[in-house]
């Protein structure tokens, strides 16, 4: 393989000598299809072959490497019985024992009276020690390639290490010299060094292994440039010269007026900001960020109002087709006594209606557009559209933000609504692109959830209390986290429990869970929207910003299982109305000092993003809620809890130089990181 050419790298697999189709397939479960993608799959830990041990020093169950004897080779000519060949050394005897392996094969391999190497996995069966299978056998010039330790990667079925190693080895053993994308100076300073020198330590010695590692630093703060490179980017195509808008502020006036509230401080700041955005001549990009119940839409449409004020149509996206219809509701109502046409467009819109809301959007006759993703399909052409509103964005990534920028043309503002904690030291690495309006405080009237934790075995000394709650005509969410009773873990199911509690509120009850399909879903939550129900047993499900003013109980079983955020959000659905929200976490067993640290934590404090950040700190990054489904999971190598000082060290270096006339540079580190495409990504 000529890997000279740097290039070849981003080849896919199949280029390398030895892998076909199948093995191909193979190495795609392991995300391995380029190249590249070998250098990247870092070993998690490491066999050590390296020393030779004799026959009366064995350990049984593990890998070791002898050096013995061929003696005697046993081929049985009865079927299914192994082929066995008889070594020794000056202390003892073993057995290799082969099944399905052919005999001339085998016979090339060991020759009697000859000194072979062997490694493989020590058994003891018979009174006698095997090898079954061995990794490898080799005879002793060739020895050196054996006695090593050897990186161990996490592999798939259908690809043995020795095999996996070859390929590895190959490619690494022939990385091309690349001119490094940061100067040796830099390098220098920051103790790193340079980046094929960097990617055989990671292969070859134990800091491939250590996220702390020098090695795995490099890494790490190459991954982080890579991204926020594309950041800096996209924010550099979207942040482009608009027409301003013009208003003034008749509908914000009204609006606010006719309130039942007065705006946070919080909230009237983020409004500024992004009324000082509409009013400039760069198109705005920005992302208001603030807990559950912090009162983000009813800023998003005040500035909808400026815009329209303005001559120009607002779209806004919600993520599900019940999220829809309360924002257009609401929006309806905020807007009443008004001539702004408010229309919905979602997939259930039939389609006598939706030609007609297509037209009235290209003549102009509809001035605020709310719906699902369908808002934003080829078919559909707005007049001059001027703010698209995206709620709940996490399910949008880098790419899809570049792609409603160009859907919305020119002249469209672009603001975007999410209530996901975001550890503070990735916020630049992932809303870099961005301008960030953070809404910090909530709404002063609201009252604070109740928090109480009980042990599962006092359950009965619930249904009192739940029984007294329906008297009085309140509504009650029951939360476990399995759909199905499971012979694996010990968690509580939602069909059990709709099967109990159905027995004790008979019709009084309903179930939801993901297995449903979205009709079925949206009809049991209309359900209970509509107050036919007033039980809503429920796994995870019920998306964050749906609005049931009625509800303000919430019972959550095997609470332990959950992240500290998750259980926040979940005890964010009730209590939004003017009852007083109550939160009560069933526990299984008496609890660990930690997860009394925990609950603590969510008792005292009602502040989401406080609390993802404490939840990190005691269970690692990884569990926190939102992060997995975000779209957000950009990092693969970099941990915001250990390498808090790359990401530091990564906005500084991305921020002191101008990208624009280096970037050639950068072109090898992107494609390293499947970066390359969305840079690439041409805008009108
Ligand atoms: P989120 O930020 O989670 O999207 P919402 O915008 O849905 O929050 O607001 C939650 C509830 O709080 C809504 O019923 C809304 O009318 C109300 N609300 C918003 N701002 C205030 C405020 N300043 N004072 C009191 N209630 C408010
Ligand atoms: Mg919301």
């Amino acid at each position: 393989m000529d890997l000279m050419k740097k290039d070849i790298i981003f080849k896919e697999v199949t280029f390398l000598k030895g892998i076909g189709k199948k093995l191909s397939k193979y190495l795609k479960n392991r995300k391995i299809e380029k190249i590249k993608d070998i250098l990247l799959n870092l070993p998690y830990s490491e066999t050590d072959r390296s020393k030779l041990v004799k026959l009366d020093k064995l350990e049984i169950g593990k890998i070791q490497t002898i050096k013995v004897v061929v003696k005697k080779l046993n081929f049985p000519r009865i079927r299914n019985l192994p082929n066995k060949i008889i070594c020794e050394d000056e202390t003892g005897k073993i057995e290799i024992v082969y099944f399905n392996s052919r005999e001339g094969y085998l016979r090339k391999l060991f020759k009697i009276n000859e000194t072979v190497i062997i490694s493989g996995k020590i058994n003891f069966f018979n009174k006698k020690y095997q090898i079954t299978n061995p990794d490898y056998v080799t005879d002793t010039d060739k020895e050196d390639y054996v006695k090593k330790i050897i990186p161990k990667y996490t592999l798939t079925k259908g690809i043995n290490e020795k095999k996996y190693r070859a390929l590895s080895d190959e490619v690494i053993n022939n990385l091309p010299n690349i001119d490094d994308w940061h100067d040796e100076s830099f390098l220098k300073k920051n103790n790193f060094i340079k980046w094929r020198e960097n990617i055989v330590t990671l292969h070859k010695t134990k800091e491939g292994q250590n996220p702390k590692s020098k090695a795995y630093k490099r890494l790490v703060f190459d991954e982080i440039c890579a991204n926020l490179l594309v950041l800096s980017k996209n924010r550099k195509k979207i942040k482009k010269k608009k027409r301003k808008k013009v208003f003034r502020f008749y509908y914000e006036k009204k609006i606010i007026n006719n309130l039942p509230f007065k705006l946070t401080n919080s909230q009237k700041s983020v409004l500024r900001e992004i009324n000082n955005d509409l009013i400039s001549e760069t198109r705005m990009f920005r992302i208001i960020q603030g807990d559950v119940g912090s009162g983000k839409t009813i800023i998003s449409l005040l500035a909808a109002g400026n815009v329209i004020e303005s001559n120009y149509q607002c779209a806004l996206m919600a993520p599900t087709e019940i999220l829809a219809k309360q924002h257009f509701i609401l929006t309806k109502k905020i807007f009443k006594n008004t001539n702004i046409k408010i229309e919905i467009l979602t997939g259930k819109t039939e389609r006598k209606k939706r030609e007609k809301i297509i037209n009235d959007l290209e003549t102009g006759n509809i001035n605020f557009l709310i719906g699902t993703h369908s808002l934003f399909q080829k078919k559909i052409n707005f007049k001059n559209l001027g703010l698209a509103i995206i709620d709940e964005q996490h399910k949008f990534g880098v790419k899809q933000r570049g792609e409603l920028a160009n859907k919305g043309g020119k002249n469209c503002d672009l603001l975007l609504m999410s209530a996901t904690p975001i550890p503070r030291t990735m916020m630049m690495s992932i809303y870099g692109d961005m301008d960030i309006s953070k809404i910090t405080e909530k709404p002063s009237s609201r009252k604070k959830i109740i928090t109480l934790s009980k042990p599962e075995s006092k359950i009965n000394e619930l249904w009192s209390f739940i029984k007294k709650q329906i008297d009085n005509d309140n509504q009650i969410f029951w939360i476990c986290p399995l759909i199905e009773e499971s012979n694996f873990v010990d968690f509580s199911s939602v069909k059990n429990k709709f099967e109990l509690i159905g027995k004790k509120f008979p019709k009084r009850v309903g179930l939801i869970h993901g297995a449903l399909d979205k009709n079925e879903k949206e009809k049991v939550l209309n359900k209970f929207l509509n107050k036919e129900i007033h039980i809503l047993v429920s796994t995870t499900v019920i998306e964050v910003g749906i609005d049931f003013p009625n509800a303000n109980l919430i019972v959550i079983e095997n609470a332990n299982k959950f992240g500290l955020a998750q259980l926040h959000q979940l005890r964010g659905r009730v209590g939004r109305g003017d009852k007083q929200g109550i939160c009560i976490l069933l526990f299984k067993k008496s609890l660990s000092k930690n997860s009394i640290k925990r609950i603590k934590t969510l008792k005292n404090s009602d502040d989401g993003f406080y609390i993802a950040e404490e939840d990190m700190k005691l269970r690692g990054f990884g569990d926190l809620i939102g992060y997995q489904q975000s779209g957000t999971k950009n990092f693969r190598f970099a941990d915001p809890i250990i390498h808090q000082d790359m990401f530091l060290l990564a906005e500084n270096y991305i921020k002191n130089f101008d990208y624009k006339d280096d970037e050639n540079r950068f072109t090898f580190l992107l494609k390293l990181f499947d970066k390359a495409e969305i840079i690439n990504q041409e805008f009108d």
